[in-house]
């Protein structure tokens, strides 16, 4: 069993059953009277200014109480004097998915995760221990000396533990899978204090419902993953004008369709600001991109597979900047140039069906055009491949069924921007609606508002008899951020 950041001081490995529900989860440690909380601090105090600090600006994170959690000591002390004073525990790492959670009341204690101890590679067994709070950036940083890779995100600066709680949809993910999907072991703190760790053979229910499951059980301290052997990859970005976006989209959903796994990219209509280290070229106008991570596969390698979709595109229009080269795993996180700094937005997210040239026409007529001038992107994910197929050793949601999983984000430039960005993505939203699968993929999720729906309702109602068992009096239910029967919260 692998250790969990900061237990150090704790018993640890004890294989020993709390009630008879419970008799298969390994509790590496009961509650521990003996911690001291962190200060709970209140609004005005530094403490709470970092507890609360946030990627999203845009999102009020105003709880009652907020504390920063270094060790798993600390969670069970916060986790404590929350319970004594009656009040509700919600957890966040980055912030990155903010505008997903339930707004914050004031009744709510803020645990901000950032576990110490750092990421343990063992590159025999080829997996991660990650603490929680740990950036991707981090785990790709200790992997990578050892040829190894995490199905990470596009950006370096998101949080692996709330990425993979949210399945995670990775460049490699066409080839892999679902990130949640290789995920081997999780250790929380949960309600009541205890430490306890779920996997394959130990309280699967859990360790399934805690892998898609919408969240709500507890806090996560550390994940164990398996890593992948990845030396190399054809990776970048290349860009047009919005002009050509009909004939692009349609080259690339044509293209998309009969992909190899080994091919992930998006595909964005973008409205860059002009900031620095953004070229000039790039905010004249709207732009395309055309971007990814392709590796090699089938005996060819992946500059062959990409050049299958970007060659007639080069030969058509040239494009404005190209960076698709062949490069290394830690290349991978540029490519998709997520801003590494925090900026107030605003986004929206649908998994769609194939668009067709209807789909494509109405995707259009909002991305790139006046209709959409406040939406800094709109993206397609592209989905299928491994991201389609069951796994099934996955988590409650393991696998996705759209082909596209779109993002649609606007940044808040202004105090008056907001209105223009929400019009942008409520008309996005009408017009893709008949491709609209009715699901969505729980990590584009970026709205406490919009349709969130990983699984039916059976599924929903098995999910939440798992919480209820973990959590029964709902320390944790607003923190529950989607699929949960609106009855269920606190
Ligand atoms: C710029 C950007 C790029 C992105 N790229 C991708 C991408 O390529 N692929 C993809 O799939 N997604 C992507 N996302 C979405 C991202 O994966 C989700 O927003 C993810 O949930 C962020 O996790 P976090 O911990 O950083 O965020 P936070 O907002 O801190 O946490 C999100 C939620 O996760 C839960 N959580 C976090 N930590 C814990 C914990 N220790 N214990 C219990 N619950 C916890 C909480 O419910 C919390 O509300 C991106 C988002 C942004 C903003």
């Amino acid at each position: 069993m692998t250790a969990c950041p900061g237990t150090s001081a704790l018993p640890r490995g004890s294989r020993k059953p709390r009630n008879q529900e419970f008799q298969e989860t390994i509790v590496t440690a009961e509650p521990n009277p003996a911690a001291t909380a962190p200060i709970l601090a209140a609004a005005g105090e530094s403490a709470y200014a970092a507890a609360t600090s946030s990627y999203n600006l845009a999102v009020e994170i105003r709880p009652l109480f907020a504390a920063t959690a270094t060790t798993v000591a600390d969670v069970q002390a916060i986790l404590r004097e929350a319970r004594a004073q009656n009040l509700s525990v919600r957890v966040h790492a980055t912030g990155h998915a903010a505008g997903s959670a339930l707004p914050y009341g004031a009744d709510d204690v803020l645990i901000r995760v950032r576990l110490e101890g750092g990421v343990a590679v063992d590159p025999e067994a080829r997996t991660a221990v990650i603490p929680a709070g740990t950036p991707w950036g981090e785990v790709l940083a200790a992997s990578a000396p050892h040829g190894l890779v995490p199905l990470h995100g596009s950006s370096p600066t998101v949080g692996a533990v709330g990425y993979l709680l949210r399945t995670g949809l990775s460049f490699y993910g066409r080839r892999y899978g679902l990130a949640s999907n290789s995920v081997t072991s999780i250790t929380l703190v949960t309600a009541d204090g205890a430490v306890v760790t779920v996997n394959h053979d130990h309280d699967r229910e859990l360790f399934d419902a805690l892998r898609g499951g919408g969240g709500g059980f507890g806090v996560v301290v550390s994940v164990t993953v398996s890593l992948f052997a990845i030396d190399s990859v054809f990776t970048g970005a290349a860009f047009w004008p919005a002009a050509e976006a009909p004939f692009l989209l349609q080259a690339w959903e044509e293209w998309a369709e009969t992909a190899p796994p080994e091919a992930s990219t998006a595909f964005r209509v973008m409205n860059l600001p002009p900031l620095p280290g953004i070229p000039p070229a790039l905010t004249a106008g709207p732009v395309v991109c055309i971007d990814g991570a392709v590796l090699d596969g089938e005996g060819r390698s992946g500059a062959e597979i990409a050049a299958d979709l970007l060659e007639p595109l080069r030969r058509r229009v040239a494009p404005i900047l190209d960076t698709w080269h062949p490069g290394v795993p830690t290349d991978v996180p540029a490519t998709h140039m997520d801003p590494p700094d925090p900026a107030p937005f605003v986004g929206d997210h649908q998994m769609l069906k194939p668009l067709g040239a209807a789909g494509r026409q109405a995707l259009l007529s909002i991305a790139g055009t006046a209709a959409g001038a406040h939406l800094t992107i709109v993206e397609l994910r592209q989905l299928g491949g491994a991201l389609a197929v069951a796994d099934p050793r996955g988590g409650i949601v393991n696998s996705l069924s759209g082909a596209y999983g779109s993002l649609s984000i606007g940044i808040l430039a202004g105090p008056d921007a907001l209105e223009g960005v929400e019009a942008g993505l409520a008309a996005l939203r009408a017009v893709l609606e008949p491709w609209d699968t009715g699901l969505t993929a729980p990590s584009f999720v970026d709205r406490f508002d919009g349709p969130q729906r990983s699984f039916d309702a059976s599924v929903a109602e098995q999910v939440e008899a798992v919480r209820r068992r973990v959590d029964p009096q709902g320390v944790f239910g607003r923190d529950a951020s989607y699929a949960v029967p609106a009855g269920s919260r606190r």
